[in-house]
């Protein structure tokens, strides 16, 4: 994991130093930026595998660091660190392109299980390179998702999320198991995170084509087809 470095965003010191410590512990690298603007610089500059991203930072604040982030690279995943938790700062958040959050104070080991869902090995490499259904084709190596030939820009929350639609694809899928397999265990369930990010897929992947790939099952969950099962 020598070659996984981390970018953490945050303006409080010492919490920036234990979060790099406990990471260097996990076998990551880390990088440290006090506030906003030399994260922006930083993010330029480096190759990440992935940013934490705290929010009140001086010179330039984690929504608007994200969106400056999300100009230029799409896919590197964004971690956010938030104090306030409620259900609007968290639709803020990932409106400026964060795929997702922590509630401070927080437990390391809730991050880390966070990093890991996003760092771990892509499922679907197992299969062939490029998965088709219907008219919708997923390169799996480079991540890169068209659908009637027309490409089709995700971010990694939004391709997590595809990947396990399409890993399970026919079947039905309940809302449990995709937070599970998409936010990792301890995710609060009684947020509509899920229909957030149903939502953004459908805009980008169902909206402008047919068949409708993503269906929704009331009171149950969803599912990921080319027919109505
Ligand atoms: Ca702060």
């Amino acid at each position: 994991m020598e070659n996984i470095c981390i970018l953490i965003v945050e303006d409080e010191q010492r919490l920036a130093e234990i979060l790099k410590k406990q990471l260097e512990e996990s076998g990551f690298r880390a990088d440290v930026a006090l506030d906003g603007y030399s994260g922006k610089m930083m993010a330029a500059r480096n190759c990440y595998s992935l940013i934490i991203l705290d929010i009140n930072l001086p010179l330039l604040n984690g929504y608007d660091l994200c969106k400056e982030i999300r100009k230029t690279n799409k896919r590197i995943p964004i971690i956010m660190l938030t104090a306030f938790g409620t259900a609007d700062n968290k639709i803020i958040g990932f409106d400026s392109g964060a795929d997702d959050y922590v509630v401070k104070p927080f437990d390391f080991r809730e991050l880390l299980a966070r990093i890991n869902v996003f760092l771990r090995r892509s499922d679907l490499r197992e299969e062939e390179d490029i998965v088709r259904i219907a008219d919708l084709e997923i390169d799996v190596a480079s991540k890169t998702v068209s659908r009637s030939k027309k490409k089709i820009d995700l971010t990694a929350k939004e391709f997590a999320l595809l990947e396990v639609f399409v890993r399970n694809r026919d079947k039905l899928l309940s809302r449990e198991f995709i937070i599970e397999q998409v936010w990792g265990i301890d995710f609060d369930p009684s947020t509509n995170i899920i229909d957030v990010y149903v939502n953004y897929l459908r805009k980008k992947i169902d909206k402008d084509f047919d068949p409708k790939l993503i269906h929704t099952k009331f009171g149950f969950g969803f599912y990921f087809s080319d027919k109505e099962i």
